[in-house]
């Protein structure tokens, strides 16, 4: 059968196909540790569960508006109203499968063939092929040495032909989050060159310390009438599986999402809005706890790493640790590095080549301190094993 080029063109996601693999070990008996995943190793909150089996039982499993029940998008408008210091309406929203869902779509209905989007590096898997699949152009943006902004680099990325911003904050994959500064300097690009930013916020409620963050629909008016936000409920509320997400913006945008999706996908899934709806009206428990968990694993993994000699910055937010191994790399770069770790050192993480910058990976504390311990053991064995490259051979 001939595979039209779009799909044949893109690959299997590096992390999900990574997460394959380790599992895959493991069904053979292997001791694996996974660090790869990128969800939460906690179950949704009771409130959550509770109220997607009470509308099972119900019966009532049905198809809702293409932009989601009025109630949920009421409750994102109110949240969304409470904390970017701005005023949200359900017009403001269309609620999707997902976030990955929310940006795709944010996406189509946003950039136009030969449209260029600027990605800061390093950036999350999903960017790049979604722009591509849109028809637009990916720009890559290198960051500074600590893994934040490079607002000189970001200027000189822009031409003629810029369109569209990806911002990510906390970053998947190195937990980075913008100052409020920064997002205020980006905002004021974005209204210089007449930029739309897509703002990636789904690990904003993952932060640990420091200002909180800081979204550029905050910044003012203007700044908020071309700012797209995307978020969901899989890392907030340990809610992956549940598929459920949203699209916050401009009201031609939540539409445009909207009319999209009213015929690639149809209704987001009405159980798990029942359960997204349920932990935004409640704030349920277990989300404070998860947030202390992870921040306590933060402070076993990077000391540890930073023990080895791996370059680590400290990240403020989401649940990732992107370490440098360059020392370490042989012609093959981090993805061989990662392919020998789980080979021979039965430990899974993901090459920073997935995410633009080959120097590094990416480790996910999203498992229980002891095995992040273990993980650290093997890690340590696994980079004393290797030689050190000369600083001057290095990829
Ligand atoms: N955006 C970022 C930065 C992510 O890391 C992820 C998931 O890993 C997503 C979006 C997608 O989240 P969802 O599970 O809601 O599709």
């Amino acid at each position: 059968m001939r595979i039209a080029r779009r799909a044949t063109d893109v690959s299997l996601s590096v992390t999900l196909a990574l997460d394959a693999r380790a599992k895959a070990l493991m069904a053979e008996g292997r001791d694996v540790i996974n660090m790869s995943v990128g969800e939460p190793d906690f179950p949704a909150p009771a409130v959550v569960q509770d109220a997607a089996c009470a509308l099972i039982r119900s019966g009532n499993v049905r198809y809702t508006a293409a932009a989601g029940t009025l109630q949920l998008r009421g409750a994102i408008a109110k949240y969304l109203t409470d904390t970017r210091g701005a005023p949200y309406e359900t017009k403001h929203v269309t609620v999707c499968h997902s976030t990955k869902h929310a940006l795709s779509g944010a996406v189509l209905a946003t950039v136009q063939e030969g449209d260029e989007v600027l990605l800061f590096l390093p950036a999350w898997v999903s960017y790049v092929e979604m722009v591509k699949l849109a028809g637009g152009v990916p720009v890559s943006v290198p960051s500074r040495a600590d893994l934040g902004p490079d607002f000189d680099a970001i200027r000189r990325a822009i031409g003629p032909k810029t369109r569209v911003m990806l911002l990510n904050s906390p970053s998947n994959p190195t937990g980075y989050t913008w100052t409020r500064k920064e997002v205020e300097e980006l905002a004021a690009i974005a209204v210089k060159h007449d930029l739309v930013i897509l703002s990636d916020e789904i690990y904003r409620r993952l932060i640990y310390e420091g200002e909180p963050d800081f979204s550029p629909a905050s910044v003012s008016a203007e700044a908020r009438a071309r700012t797209v936000i995307l978020d969901g409920a899989s890392k907030s509320y340990a809610m992956t599986g549940y598929r459920i997400g949203f699209v916050a913006g401009p009201p031609e945008i939540a539409s445009a999402v909207e009319r999209l999706h009213s015929h690639l996908t149809g209704a987001p899934n009405s159980v798990s809005q029942a359960g997204y709806l349920a932990a935004l009206q409640t704030e349920p428990p277990e989300v404070a706890k998860m947030k202390a968990e992870f921040d306590a694993r933060r402070h076993v993994l990077i000391p540890e790493l930073l023990r080895m000699g791996l370059a680590t910055p400290f990240p403020r937010g989401a649940f990732y640790a992107f370490a440098d191994v360059s020392p370490y790399l042989d012609a093959r770069g981090s993805a061989g590095f990662c392919e020998d770790l789980l080979e021979k050192g039965n430990l899974a993480l993901v090459p920073g080549s997935a995410f633009g910058v080959d120097s590094h990976v990416r480790l996910s504390y999203a498992l229980g301190v002891d095995r992040i311990r273990a993980a650290c053991t093997r890690l340590g064995a696994f980079v004393a094993a290797h030689p050190r490259a000369p600083a001057s051979t290095r990829t």
